[in-house]
């Protein structure tokens, strides 16, 4: 039998699908974790049965500070982006870490308040922290809330909280996703191991919005690592992803090999694992079952599912992800809007052109349409 790809032509899903593919993909995944984070595996076969978690259990289904701070660094990047249009000059990381403040008040705020809050120091602009649902406290990282809470990045932390937040950054077309990505993570994850492989991922995902393959993006993430100081431990957690996705079954043993995924290059390792089991053979279900086999172990289930769903939704675009695993999600409609205006900023129209600074040249561009929902601060 002969081993070799079917020779059809496959159709590519477009910048747009892979975009919307890349968000909501994350928060499926990240929705369909988070009733077993804290679960070992045998409680979770316990409880749901040899096969493990399959479908949503919680009704609605509701994504955690993965998403929400996922959906932060894109409100981020949009206000950036809206600062380089209207001052030709910006620092993306410093954006974002503003956004990040925005995000720590929803976390100790039930809900936007300006009155209850007149000494608060964080920036109350623009539309989503008006948004109801984007508060409320779903298990968020201890290292975030720390280093955002006092305002400056003084973590050492290698948690999976700088790695599970950085896909906008890949899709938007900004800059070096790479090196962005380090400098976003680490806002709140001084270790090396925890912000490059926020750079790994960025750059697996910006390979995949340029219809690369998820092994030439991994690659592409060695490489950049070796030249990076500190890179070692990400090195060997991604090198033992795709030797054991090259030989093992699909299983939450194999998973549970590379770790439980509270630290980020093993959160990157499992969710590698998980996407390149899930397309050794691309069909209908292969989404599902990619984000599956990352909320099924003993570790930071949510956070695993999340990445995978993001690599996954990217790689095969939006039409790859079942309805019924979309429609139903809690905060849906903030996830849709954000999608659309990454979308009108940067992919169509006008077009993103390549260039090595940030956005390019500003004549390149109609004046911002929409500071009013994204200040460029
Ligand atoms: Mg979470």
């Amino acid at each position: 039998m002969s081993a070799e790809p079917p020779s059809d032509p496959v159709k590519q899903p477009s910048r747009t699908s892979r975009l919307y593919g890349c968000l909501y993909g994350g928060a499926v995944g990240d929705a369909l974790g988070a009733p077993v984070e804290f679960m070992s595996l045998a409680e979770i076969r316990a409880r749901f049965g040899p096969s493990g978690l399959t479908e949503y259990v919680e009704q609605p289904p509701a994504f955690t500070d993965d998403t929400q701070m996922t959906l932060w660094t894109a409100e981020g990047v949009l206000r950036a982006h809206n600062r380089w249009l209207e001052r030709g000059i910006v620092s993306v990381s410093a954006v974002v870490a503003n956004a990040y403040q925005r995000w720590y008040y929803t976390q100790t705020h039930d809900g936007f308040d300006l009155a209850a809050s007149p000494s608060d120091s964080s920036d109350l602009s623009g539309w989503l922290i008006r948004e109801p649902g984007i508060y409320g406290r779903r298990s968020p990282g201890s290292s975030c809330l720390k280093a955002l809470g006092q305002g400056s990045p003084v973590t050492d932390s290698r948690g999976c909280g700088g790695v599970m937040r950085i896909a906008p950054l890949a899709v938007a077309s900004v800059g070096e996703p790479f090196q962005l990505a380090c400098d976003v993570a680490a806002i709140t994850h001084g270790h090396p191991s925890g912000y490059l492989s926020a750079g790994a991922l960025a750059l697996i995902l910006a390979r995949l919005m340029d219809e690369g393959s998820l092994d030439a993006g991994i690659d592409d993430a060695l490489l950049a690592l070796q030249g990076a100081s500190g890179g070692e431990e990400v090195i060997s957690a991604i090198k033992r992803a795709r030797e054991l996705a090259s030989k093992a079954d699909a299983s939450a043993e194999a998973v549970e090999i590379l770790g439980r995924g509270w630290v980020a290059e093993e959160a990157l390792a499992i969710s590698l694992f998980c996407a390149l089991c899930a397309t050794r053979e691309e069909g209908p279900e292969c989404f599902r079952q990619g984000v599956v086999l990352a909320a099924n172990h003993g570790g930071d289930s949510d956070s695993t599912a999340a990445i995978t769903g993001t690599l996954l939704g990217t790689y095969l675009g939006m039409e790859a992800i079942p309805g019924e695993l979309i429609f139903p999600v809690q905060g849906r409609e903030l996830i849709e809007r954000i999608c659309e205006d990454l979308i009108r900023h940067f992919i169509a129209p006008p077009p993103a052109p390549k260039c090595p600074v940030w956005w390019g040249p500003m004549t390149s561009y109609p004046p911002p349409h929409d500071l009013d929902r994204y200040p460029g601060i």
